[in-house]
């Protein structure tokens, strides 16, 4: 099959195809797995934390892609709830041990033995994966395939950032960074807290103005001033000025969300400004958002389908999976990017 794989480490900067295209063997499902044949896989911001090192795969090469739509073609599971034939998903979570303190008290996105989809083991940039099926969703019929993938990470590593900020309807919650995440946190906010209005802070203008389309109540940039003091901030920036800004604009009792993976560390001078009184006294908390559960992902399937919410996508033939990756580098494209296997 045909397939795109993370080699060994590279510097975007310099490096302007770090994907390379292999054939490699059809996989063959395990017990208790099935075997999927691929249609689109989203293209995350998290590949590039893997290929520039800073969530680096444990071995090279890996197929990388954890938002993954396709066709299971094979069952080997005994008393399968999905069948050869049906339309699933794939997300970041592939497994957990099942066992420990974390999986028996559904943290099992906190799991020590937690295996990412595309990172620890092969994903979705290729013609076919296998994937345990108690981590196989089936995708609502209401949702096409490009719809449907970034709803697996995006979207739903997105629905768990809200769901721990534990707002109520009517506070006043900040998005910083407007990517293929916030632009799903903005159309579920909407529909959740119909009374809450949304501050979208992002550097770039066209995101800014993608906010606003969106129903956004006030965009500005990165570190500006919001009109008012916030209740929850979701941070989806790779920086840290924009965590020290956050933190200045929250209420009392206010609570900053982190998602992402890992920050890079081009700004962390900025940590050195850290100011107790000014950025967490008064009871702020600060919070990071690690990996999803599997009723994570259903949970969110489900009031996305009801809503519905349908992101906004580009897609990507498969030949051009490196000018994918490179667009979110560049920030070149809106919404979410999608490859089509
Ligand atoms: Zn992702
Ligand atoms: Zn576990």
């Amino acid at each position: 099959m045909q397939a795109w794989v993370i080699d060994k480490i590279s510097d975007l900067t310099k490096e302007n195809k770090p994907l390379s295209r292999k054939n490699l063997p059809k996989p063959k499902p395990k017990d208790g797995e099935l075997l999927i044949k691929v249609k689109v896989c989203g293209v995350c911001h998290t590949e590039l934390d893997e290929i520039e090192g800073r969530t680096p795969p444990p071995d090279f090469p890996v197929v990388p892609g954890h938002q993954v739509i396709g066709i299971v073609e094979e069952s080997n599971v005994k008393n399968s709830k999905i069948k050869p034939g049906d339309r699933v998903g794939v997300a970041w979570i592939f497994s957990a041990c099942g066992k420990c303190e974390f999986c028996l008290s559904d943290q099992e996105n906190l799991c020590p033995q937690f295996i990412a989809t595309g990172r620890d083991v092969n994903g979705g940039y290729a013609e076919y994966m296998t994937v345990p099926e108690k981590y196989a969703y089936l995708i609502p019929a209401v949702f096409s395939d490009e719809e449907a993938a970034p709803l697996m990470c995006a979207g739903a590593i997105g629905y768990r950032s809200l769901v721990l900020c534990e707002a109520n309807n009517g506070d006043t919650i900040g998005l910083t960074g407007f990517g293929a995440s916030a632009h799903l946190v903005l159309k579920l906010i909407k529909y959740k807290y119909p009374k809450s209005k949304v501050y979208v802070f992002a550097r770039n203008p066209k995101e800014r103005e993608f906010a606003r389309e969106l129903g956004a109540d006030w965009a500005g940039d990165s570190a500006e001033q919001p009109p008012q003091q916030l209740n929850c901030i979701i941070d989806t920036t790779p920086v840290w000025k924009t965590v020290l800004a956050a933190l200045e604009f929250l209420k009392p009792g206010g609570r900053l969300v982190i998602n992402a993976i890992r920050k890079e560390n081009i700004d962390d001078q900025h940590l050195k400004t850290f100011d107790y009184t000014k950025h967490l006294w008064m009871e702020k908390e600060i919070k990071s958002v690690a990996n999803v559960t599997g009723d994570d992902v259903r949970n969110f399937l489900k009031t996305a389908s009801e809503i519905p919410i349908k992101p906004n996508v580009t897609t990507y033939p498969f030949e051009k999976a490196n000018e994918a990756l490179l667009d979110i580098k560049n920030r070149k494209i809106r919404g979410a990017k999608i490859l089509r296997v």
